[in-house]
C-alpha cells in the first residue's frame, strides 16, 4: 500500500500539521517542528505535544508514516568548527523535538562542503554529526535526503549516501529519503522507462532498498544533470507524469512516507487523488 501526502503547514501549531494533512486526503504527511528560517524555537508546551499525538491517532497517522524536514540552516559537514557545533547543536534539538511529539523519523539534507574541505572530508564529518546525534537520542532514524547538487551540497550521488552510512555506527537508525527531482537533475534519468529501471537498480545495488524510509515527489523545472533544485508540480516539468505511475505500482515503494514538496499547495489533493489514480489493478 502506498502513503501519498504533503509537506503541510505547521504553523499555530504543532498539531495543526496533522489537521492540515487530513484536509487534502493525505495518508503520509510531512512538516517543520519548528520555524525552519530560525535556529531555536521554543519547546513545544504539553498541550502541543498532546494535541499533535490526539491528532495523529484520530486522523490515522502512524510515526513510520510522518516524516519531518529540519532547518535548512543547518550544515551537518560544516567545515569552520564553531558553525559545525551550531549546527550539530540545532540538529540535536530537532531529533529531540521528533522524540517528544513520538517521531521516528528525521529527514535532512547531508551538507556543503563551501569549497573549503574535500567531498570526502565533508561526508565523514556528516558521519560524525550524525553519530553524535543518534548517541544521545532514542528510536529517532536520521534520513538523509539526496540532494539535486546545487552549489556545493553533497548527496547527489548515491555514492555519497552510501559513503555515510558506512561511517554511521549504529545502522539500524540511518535511512535514506529519494526526491525525485533531487534525483533527475543530479544525472539520474528518471524519465524514461529504462532510465527507471537503472536508476534504482543502481540504487539498490548502492545503497540498498532496506534503507529507503521515505520519498519527495516532486517534478522538475529544471532538465535531466543540471544540478538545480527547483520542483515543479507533477506533470508539469521536464519528468512528466510516467516516472509517478511507476513509482506508484512499484512495489519497492510501499509503506513509506511518498510526500509532495510541490509548489503550488492549492493542487495538492487533486495531485494526491491523481496519484492514488495512477494504481493499476
Ligand atoms: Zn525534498
Ligand atoms: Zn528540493
Amino acid at each position: 500500500m502506498k502513503y501519498v501526502g504533503a509537506h503541510v503547514s505547521a504553523s499555530g501549531g504543532v498539531e495543526n500539521a496533522p489537521v492540515n494533512a487530513h484536509e487534502i486526503g493525505a495518508k503520509a504527511f510531512a512538516l517543520f517542528t519548528k520555524n525552519q528560517r530560525q535556529w531555536f524555537s521554543k519547546p513545544f508546551s504539553k498541550d502541543n505535544i498532546n494535541k499533535f499525538k490526539e491528532n495523529c491517532q484520530r486522523y490515522g497517522y502512524k510515526p513510520e508514516h510522518i516524516l519531518p524536514h529540519d532547518s535548512y540552516l543547518i550544515n551537518l559537514g560544516h567545515p569552520v568548527k564553531e558553525n559545525l557545533e551550531k549546527s550539530r547543536k540545532a540538529f540535536l534539538d530537532e531529533m529531540q523535538r521528533c522524540e517528544q511529539l513520538g517521531l521516528t523519523l528525521l529527514n535532512f539534507h547531508p551538507g556543503s562542503h563551501l569549497k573549503q574541505v574535500s567531498e570526502e572530508e565533508c561526508l565523514t564529518t556528516i558521519a560524525e554529526s550524525i553519530n553524535i546525534a543518534l548517541d544521545k537520542t532514542n528510536g529517532v532514524t536520521a534520513v538523509i535526503e539526496n540532494t539535486a547538487g546545487q552549489g556545493t551540497n553533497l548527496g547527489y550521488r548515491f555514492e555519497h549516501l552510501r559513503f555515510i552510512i558506512d561511517r554511521v555506527e549504529d545502522k539500524s537508525r540511518v535511512g535514506v529519503c529519494i526526491d525525485t527531482c533531487h534525483t533527475f537533475t543530479s544525472g539520474y534519468d528518471l524519465k524514461s522507462e529504462e532510465g527507471y529501471k537503472n536508476t534504482f537498480e543502481e540504487f539498490d545495488k548502492i545503497v540498498g532498498f532496506k534503507y529507503l524510509c521515505g520519498m519527495h515527489l516532486n517534478d522538475s523545472k529544471k532538465e535531466l544533470a543540471t544540478r538545480v533544485d527547483r520542483h515543479d508540480n507533477i506533470g508539469k516539468g521536464f519528468i512528466g507524469e510516467d516516472l509517478f505511475r511507476r513509482l506508484m505500482n512499484d512495489p519497492r515503494f510501499d509503506n513509506i512516507p511518498m510526500i509532495l514538496e510541490t509548489p503550488d499547495d492549492s493542487l495538492w489533493a487533486e495531485e494526491i487523488r491523481m496519484l492514488y489514480g495512477m494504481v493499476e489493478g
